[in-house]
């Protein structure tokens, strides 16, 4: 079965028939607006920052020590996906914990010059460990889950998927 990743956790709290199309790596629209902003505000921040890091197998934006923990930072073009930004984080931090790594998040959003705090809380785990679960029911699926027009549509690069 494939593995779950943050990215999988980020897409499920947007739309779950999104997992079930990336989990099954059918391409999204490469020249979809949304993508183009995300890569433009990626060059722009890691043009003045470092690059990111593989670490095992997650790709994490930023890596620091501080203060006795490892601080993982995350870059975003904007908090409209706040949510799914933080359980992406809190993915992270979880798996840094399977690793006895004591570490702790930040969600950078450059364009808005905010910075989000995230600490891995036992409900937030407990909320995680349930969407791992319900994402690798998903994606063992042979069709994706029904389609739901959602706000987050206008902006997706599956809508082609879903709209044709
Ligand atoms: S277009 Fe809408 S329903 Fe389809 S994958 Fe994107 S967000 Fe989900």
């Amino acid at each position: 079965m494939k593995e779950v990743t943050g990215t999988l956790v980020s897409s499920y709290f947007v739309c779950k028939r999104e997992v079930w199309f990336m989990a099954h790596e059918l391409i999204p629209d490469q020249d979809n607006a949304f993508l183009e902003v995300g890569r433009a505000i990626e060059e722009n921040f890691y043009s003045r920052e470092s690059k990111g890091f593989d670490v095992g197998n997650l790709k994490i934006d930023l890596v620091r020590e501080e203060n006795e923990a490892t601080l993982i930072g995350e870059i975003k073009k904007s908090s409209r996906y706040e949510k799914s930004e933080v359980m992406q984080l809190a993915f992270y931090l979880l798996k840094f914990k399977e690793e006895g790594v004591i570490s702790k998040g930040e969600i950078l959003i450059p364009k808005e010059r905010k910075k989000i705090p995230v600490s891995l809380t036992e409900e937030l785990e407990n909320e995680l460990n349930e969407a791992i679960e319900d994402i690798e029911r998903i994606i063992i699926q042979d069709r994706p889950p029904q389609m739901e027009k959602i706000k987050f549509c206008t902006n997706c690069a599956y809508r082609e998927f879903c709209f044709s």
